[in-house]
């Protein structure tokens, strides 16, 4: 089985390694095709986000790349776009809607990059309740996948990233499922991101089993990424990620052509 990685950071922007070398990565690696996916510019925080003035230079490099490597792998130029950005979707091939920051009072809550973001939010916006915090950032994932009508959802439930939340919790979970059921009414495809294991952040991927689960039964649909940030982790975890879905009881994972998704029996 060839894998495929849509979500891929490069030293564009917040990545280690250069474009080419992720490519050459996912070639010794034998794998069908890899999508970039860096950071689209926020003007709240550009401290990991390319810059306007990166643009024209990735697009003239993801170009360069699809017609140097055509016929070792496919190469698709995507963006990882975050709630508070815009871009011309036409420019790419794809688009991931994600959430990266809350933006409360004039102060941006950069909420999947510290726990102190996180908690900092929890205590200025949101009286203390946690929960309180896990609806306004689905509630703002729901909204952005609405209006942008991505090909899939970014990094589901990465609020708990640094363990604030008990995921077994009723009242999170409740949080967390009826998001899951508003999100899939824009885009029923959400990618299973191994970003935080092969950061050692975590142990599982996003979305966590429980949400998975629940995905499979409303009919939606799973592509693998590994939100790789260097050359060496670009199809991180994918086996497991088969074995997990197995188990749940899906026969297949989506794959993605330039155009459309294609299923990858399993
Ligand atoms: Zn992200
Ligand atoms: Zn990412």
């Amino acid at each position: 089985m060839k894998f495929s990685n849509l979500h891929q950071h490069t030293n564009f922007s917040d990545g280690k390694n250069t474009a080419e070398e992720v490519v050459l990565s996912a070639i010794s690696k034998n794998m069908e095709s890899v999508g970039f996916s860096d950071h689209s510019h926020t003007s709240i925080d550009e401290s990991y986000c390319m810059m306007p003035s990166d643009y024209p230079l990735y697009h003239a490099e993801i170009d360069r790349l699809k017609q140097k490597y055509a016929d070792k792998i496919k190469v698709f130029k995507g963006i990882e776009l975050d709630y508070y950005s815009t871009v011309n979707a036409t420019d790419y091939d794809y688009i991931i809607a994600s959430i990266h920051y809350l933006y409360e009072g004039g102060v941006c809550y950069a909420i999947d990059h510290t726990l102190q973001d996180q908690l900092d939010y929890i205590a200025n916006h949101c009286n203390g309740d946690k929960n309180k915090f896990a609806s306004d950032y689905f509630n703002l994932l729901v909204n952005h996948v609405k209006n942008v009508k991505p090909l899939f959802v970014g990094h589901f439930d990465v609020i708990t990233k640094f363990g604030l939340f008990d995921t077994d919790n009723e009242e999170y979970r409740k949080i967390a499922l009826n998001a899951l059921k508003e999100t899939i009414k824009y885009c029923n495809v959400f990618e299973m991101n191994t970003g935080a294991i092969s950061r050692k952040r975590r142990t599982v991927p996003y979305p966590e089993k429980y949400l998975l689960e629940e995905i499979y039964k409303l009919g939606g649909e799973i592509t693998l990424c590994s939100d790789s940030h260097a050359s060496d982790t670009v199809d991180f975890y994918f086996s497991n990620c088969v074995e997990i879905l197995k188990e749940i009881g899906f026969t297949y994972f989506l794959k993605f052509d330039g155009e459309k998704f294609y299923k990858q029996r399993i």
